[in-house]
């Protein structure tokens, strides 16, 4: 199954497309992981892609769907995979129309108070995506999974994450509509504990845990 996930910075997309493809085993393609990698070992896409992300701003379309389109490419993608954090604006989920077909695309809802206060708590693996919130981890430094250092992201800062908060309505939130229009939008309320989203995303997708 070809599979987006939708919804503002910090709704849970992160959070639950690792657990969701853990459960179906398929790859997790999180775009910005791949640029928050590119940006630590300073290829020329992250160069490009820095000043974008610190000011809370999107990357030119034309840098990410390129990305995008050669990472479908790769064998791991044949049996599907979830997109997590593209498509965000319509030419993005048109150009993705000409490579790819989509067979879902669930819509993680939870209002912007609640956002800026699970960003700025959010503490992350650079090595190998794993998310944290600050609350839940007992003054553990160091990932779980893979035992990296945790980070806190340059733009989960409180004022930059206003301007993401914008960015998503303005470009973003009208991608619900894009494939609303194609009957392809579950709606799931991402403001319930993490193990009631899970089980809330495998229903709307028909799967078993
Ligand atoms: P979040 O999980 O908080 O929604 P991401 O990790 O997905 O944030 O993305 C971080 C930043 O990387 C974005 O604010 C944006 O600057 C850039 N980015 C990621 N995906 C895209 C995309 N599809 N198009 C443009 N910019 C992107
Ligand atoms: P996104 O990828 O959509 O930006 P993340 O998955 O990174 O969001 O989650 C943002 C923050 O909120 C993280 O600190 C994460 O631990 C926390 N979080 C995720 N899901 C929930 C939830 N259901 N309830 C409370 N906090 C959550
Ligand atoms: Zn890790």
């Amino acid at each position: 199954m070809n599979i987006i996930f939708l919804g503002p910075p910090g709704a849970g997309k992160g959070t639950q497309a690792q657990r969701i493809c853990a459960a179906l085993n398929i790859p997790q393609i999180s775009t910005g992981d791949i640029l928050r990698r590119a940006i630590k070992e300073q290829t020329p896409t992250g160069l490009k892609a820095k000043s974008y992300i610190d000011a809370g701003g999107l990357v030119p379309d034309d840098v990410i769907i390129d990305i995008v389109k050669e990472r479908l490419q790769q064998d791991d993608c044949k049996n599907g995979y979830i997109l997590d954090g593209f498509p965000r604006t319509v030419p993005q989920a048109e150009a993705l129309d000409t490579f790819a077909k989509m067979d879902a695309v669930i819509e993680l809802d939870v209002a912007d108070e609640k956002l800026v206060e699970r960003i700025s708590g959010r503490r992350v693996c650079l090595k190998c995506g794993a998310t944290y919130h600050v609350s839940l981890l007992n003054g553990e430094t160091k990932c779980a999974v893979c035992g990296e250092e945790l980070i806190q992201r340059a733009d989960d800062q409180p004022e930059t994450v206003l301007n993401r908060l914008k960015v998503y309505h303005a470009q973003t939130a009208p991608l619900v509509d894009f494939y609303g229009a194609k009957g392809l939008v579950k709606k799931v309320d991402g403001d319930v504990p993490m193990d009631d989203v899970f089980a809330s995303i495998m229903a709307a997708l028909g799967a078993q845990a």
